[in-house]
């Protein structure tokens, strides 16, 4: 087999040569070794914390197009418990400084940044310039100009990204997503999602932690809201204007506790925002013309359960959230199939997250949105 480059490999693909191959069955010669059929992308995850330990190497387990291949970790002791856990050779474990040498690793398809928010620019923009495709965990970075750094790094180097956005994945979002779109219930008119915890740990996590986070309730769960106020509406917002609530300063120093933002949409519909570290929510709340649906739990990782106005419960099996996300994409890599969560997704919410602090330092000013279109992906 003729041995290709990834940039001129990922344009065929992006033309649709490749796209009637079937995953799994036909063995894709793909990147740097031809002589191996490669039918799984290798993942390698930087930042073995809660979510890479707790959900993503477990969803990798399960998944169809891609494994756990590589890790790369500041803690040595990481080393030996994930490769022994998981059967990772040590030549595809990485430290944060020698981690640029991951660019002549064949095994590694895409790297998967799983670091405190402040660390996700300089990960992803080493990752795309290694030659890898890129996963970013939410929230896409601590600001636009970071997500924009992030999308031209990766332009540059011709490899995808994605951001770690596991609902677009979920078939309870695409449910919704299907209600608004094809309107059973008519247009929707209100929609409102709460998403919340109550923080109880250490005052010193990295998440309360301002340098580190880039914010805390908005940052964290308030990109949920946002995603959901969007899929909820089928549109992005035109405006925002928000508030802020703080009843324990003394525990959230340096980010804030509670937000609440109203979002105005085209034509008139209204978008509901909460968010907190400090009181629990799960929920969305379409309001459509002729009905109603609900999901609560919604941005969790599952089982979710939701329901209509007329009656219907909305119920899928159960599968990991973070399996499907990850397949979607190494599919998107391999079979030039939609990419349901771009970096221009996570860059929009970057600019609304953006526009709620806005509002709040200046008392509630509504802030107006010029989004068109961004962002926005139909199944
Ligand atoms: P965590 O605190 O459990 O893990 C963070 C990891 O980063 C640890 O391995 C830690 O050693 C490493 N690290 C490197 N430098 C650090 C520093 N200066 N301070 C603190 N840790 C440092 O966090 P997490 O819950 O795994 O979150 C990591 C990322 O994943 C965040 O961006 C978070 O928003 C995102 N996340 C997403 C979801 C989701 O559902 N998509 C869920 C949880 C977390």
């Amino acid at each position: 087999m003729k041995k290709i480059s990834r940039r001129s490999f990922n344009t065929k693909l992006s033309q649709g040569i490749a796209g009637t191959a079937i995953l799994g069955s036909v063995g894709l010669g793909y990147g740097f070794s031809p002589k191996k059929e490669k039918k799984k992308l290798g993942i390698a995850l930087v930042g073995l914390g809660s979510y890479s330990g707790g959900q993503l190497a477990p969803g990798l387990q399960d998944a169809e197009h891609c494994y756990l291949a590589g890790i790369v970790t500041g803690t040595p002791a990481k080393e030996k418990e994930w490769m022994a856990k998981y059967n990772i050779p040590r030549k595809n474990v990485y430290n944060y400084e020698n981690f640029d040498s991951i660019a002549k690793n064949p095994d590694i398809d895409i790297v998967y940044v799983v670091l405190p928010n402040s660390m996700h620019a300089e990960f992803c923009i080493r990752a795309a310039k290694a030659g890898k495709h890129v996963i970013c965990e939410k929230p896409m970075a601590v600001s636009v100009a970071e997500c924009d750094a992030i999308i031209n790094a990766c332009k540059e180097a011709g490899v995808k990204l994605s951001v770690g956005y596991r609902m677009q994945s979920d078939p309870y979002t695409n449910e919704i997503k299907r209600l608004v779109k094809e309107k059973p219930y008519g247009s929707v008119r209100y929609v409102s999602s709460d998403a919340g915890y109550i923080s109880r740990g250490n005052p010193d996590q990295w998440r309360l932690n301002h340098a580190l986070s880039g914010g805390g309730a908005l940052m964290n769960m308030g990109v949920y809201s946002i995603q959901s106020n969007i899929y909820g509406t089928g549109q992005n917002p035109i405006s925002v204007a928000a508030q802020e609530f703080s009843s324990k300063p003394e525990y959230f120093k340096d980010t804030d506790e509670t937000i609440t933002a109203q979002m105005e949409f085209p034509e008139g519909v209204v978008g509901n925002l909460f968010t907190s570290h400090n009181a629990n929510a799960n929920r969305l709340f379409v309001s459509f013309e002729k009905g109603w649906a609900e999901l609560n739990p919604c941005h969790s990782y599952g089982p979710l359960s939701g329901r209509t106005s007329d009656g219907k419960e909305i119920k899928y099996p159960h599968q990991s959230q973070q399996k499907l996300q990850m397949d979607d994409f190494a599919k998107h890599i391999m079979l030039g199939t939609t990419n349901y969560a771009p970096g221009e997704m996570g860059k929009r919410d970057m600019i609304i997250v953006e526009a709620i602090y806005k509002s709040i330092k200046e008392g509630g000013k509504k802030i107006p949105l010029d989004l068109g279109d961004m962002g926005i992906v139909r199944r």
